[in-house]
């Protein structure tokens, strides 16, 4: 089956006021020719405004690196999705791996975030991906199978429309060190077979799969040739215009 492409830059806790603009508006303008691709931005929360302002109109979509699940409330430093979607977001990351690792977020809270996002008619990007000590013992599959039952539990198929899966190794993110495309395509599969045990495999063939970790512009072609390779979550790369268009053209 025919899936789209979708090719989305986390900013993370980069950018200022100015260069969060300006990067968004030079991408925009690269995506001009683009009928090919879906291409997504999401910017540090103080400039999610003024990115989605300065795009309007063009073919780049806004998106959020996170949420709280609640509509509003006293939750001290949080974000709501109903004012992510009020700040021009389109969809949101939920569970990258920095939030699971760094921020200590557990399963049961991104299970709520994912039916949060989605209730509020926000597209999700739920990451998944395994520790590199997890791989080495033989974990990688169980560690996923946990990750997708949990972070999905309870969602029907009709709300997995709204989500997209960010395959992303954790040794792979920020290391420079990037999945072989066969270990990304051996994994990307084995997911989509999982998807489809649990909602059935009309579902599982259009979920899009997003590969994620240290994708550059001369690997991003090879990843993204792979038959169960949807797109990519781009970090690093995604923070120059040239090395991010250069692999929104790999996805052609
Ligand atoms: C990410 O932040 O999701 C990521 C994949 O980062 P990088 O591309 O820098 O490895």
């Amino acid at each position: 089956m025919a899936r789209a492409k979708l090719i989305v830059g986390n900013w993370k806790m980069y950018t200022n006021a100015k260069s969060s603009v300006e990067l968004a508006q030079a991408v925009a303008e690269g995506l001009k020719d683009n009928t090919q691709v879906m291409v997504g931005v999401c910017p540090p929360f103080p400039w999610l405004t003024k990115v989605s302002e300065a795009i309007k109109g063009s073919k780049l979509e806004v998106g959020a690196q996170n949420f709280y699940p609640a509509k509003e409330g006293a939750f001290t430093g949080e974000v709501s999705p109903g004012m992510l979607k009020e700040a021009g977001c389109t969809f949101s990351i939920v569970g990258h791996s920095e939030r699971r690792h760094t921020l200590l977020e557990p399963d049961l809270l991104l299970n709520r975030k994912v039916k949060a996002g989605i209730a509020a008619g926000l597209g999700i990007i739920f990451c998944v991906g395994e520790l590199l000590s997890e791989r080495e013992a033989g974990h990688t599959e169980a560690v996923l199978e946990f990750q997708i039952a949990a972070g999905l539990a309870g969602l029907t198929a009709e709300q997995l429309k709204l989500v997209t899966i960010a395959y992303e190794p954790v040794w792979a993110i920020g290391t420079g060190k990037v999945a072989t495309p066969q270990q990304a395509q051996e994994v990307h599969a084995f997911i989509r077979k999982f998807i489809a045990k649990q909602f059935g495999e009309t579902v599982a063939q259009s979920l899009l799969i997003q590969y994620g970790g240290s994708v550059k512009p001369d690997n991003a072609a090879e990843i993204l040739k792979q038959p169960d390779v949807d797109g990519a979550l781009v970090g690093g790369a995604s923070l120059k215009t040239d090395s991010f268009l250069a692999i929104v053209k790999a996805a052609y």
